[in-house]
């Protein structure tokens, strides 16, 4: 199958492509999603097979406001409203109950919620409202692989296996979103992203919780997802979280560093990528340094700068530590 990609003035046959079934990527201010009709289960099935993704791994159902969601929920509660006045658009993703066989169990892995997100990106709401369905939007990278920030990285995981890609240039953020779980009494962050437990917390007036263990009880996993490994060049990645560290590491050819250009600047190594000034450019620029170095065929080692400080450093270092496998440079 050729993948054509779709500027913004070719929008109706990405909607003519999806209403058909097919699957197009689409871009949103997080990273790029893999498009398909929610409502249709062959469509949605054909996106865990051109992801490699486990099936039991539930998708985000990607809508382009609220109403369009109250088609599928049983209802919207307060604490959904405050957060959808205050954050939608957004990088926000929340979990509320669904009504039954609204949506395929391909959609929902077989759960009573779904995960709902309304991205800001003008292209996207254009499509969803043109298609007046709802697309599910996992990220449009092969599974395991770093998330696309990029029309290119979509197009060199999955040309040949979607109809399509909507390019609208560089994701702004860089990180998935966040996201929270509304259909239990007290909300519950299952992934972070830019819009911080604390933002969310003062939206609703009430505590949130932060999910720390990967599982529910009886084992079964809370965001599914959660429990596979991520975003994993081939090559092992090392977190460096003191920048005096980048001086004692032996660079060669062989060894990948990507961190802020006040870090490259002093060191010796030749092989870099550089995250940028600051925490937010460095979350913009982690799944691009780690695509970089895992096309390079010959590396042996990637370190990585870590953050601890900064609104977006939970996320960057949830998705690095994924990548890292939990390795960090002073116990490796
Ligand atoms: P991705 O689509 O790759 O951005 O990942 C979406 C994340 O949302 C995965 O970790 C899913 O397991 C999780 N997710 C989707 N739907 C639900 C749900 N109903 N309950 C809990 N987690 C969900
Ligand atoms: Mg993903």
């Amino acid at each position: 199958m050729e993948t054509k990609i779709f500027s913004k003035d070719q929008l109706d046959d990405a909607v003519k492509l999806l209403k058909r079934g097919e699957l197009v990527a689409f871009p949103t201010e997080t990273v790029y999603g893999l498009g398909a009709l929610a409502t249709d289960e062959v469509a949605v099935k054909n996106v865990y097979a051109a992801k490699g993704r486990p099936s039991d791994n539930p998708l985000i159902v990607t809508v382009s406001n609220p109403e369009m969601m109250a088609r599928y929920v049983t209802q919207i509660p307060e604490v959904a409203e405050k957060l959808i006045n205050q954050f939608w658009p957004g990088p926000l993703t929340i979990i509320l109950k669904v009504k039954e066989g609204a949506l395929p169990n391909a959609v929902t892995g077989g759960l009573t919620t779904a995960a709902f997100r309304n991205p800001q990106d003008k292209l996207t709401q254009e499509l969803i409202s043109k298609l007046d369905a709802p697309i599910v939007g996992p990220s449009a990278n092969t599974s395991t692989k770093p998330s696309p920030t990029t029309a290119e990285h979509v197009f060199h995981d999955l040309n040949g296996k979607i109809a399509g890609i909507v390019d609208n240039g560089p994701t702004e953020i860089g990180l998935e979103s966040t996201i929270i779980d509304l259909s239990v009494e007290t909300p519950v962050v299952l992934r972070p992203g830019e819009i911080t437990p604390e933002q969310l917390s003062e939206a609703l007036g009430q505590a949130v919780l932060m999910n720390k263990g990967t599982t529910q009880t009886k084992g079964v996993p809370k965001a599914p997802g959660m429990k596979y490994r991520h975003y994993a060049p081939s090559a092992p990645v090392y977190i460096v979280d003191d920048v005096k560290d980048f001086e004692k590491i032996v660079y060669n050819n062989q060894v990948g560093v990507a961190a802020l250009s006040n870090v490259l600047k002093n060191i010796e190594a030749n092989n870099t990528f550089n995250l940028g000034e600051n925490i937010d450019e460095a979350a913009h620029n982690l799944f691009g340094a780690l695509r970089y170095f895992d096309e390079q065929k010959n590396i042996k080692k990637i370190y990585v700068q870590g953050f601890q400080q900064g609104d977006i450093s939970a996320a960057y270092m949830n998705r690095l530590t994924k990548a890292a496998a939990g390795h960090h440079y002073f116990n490796k």
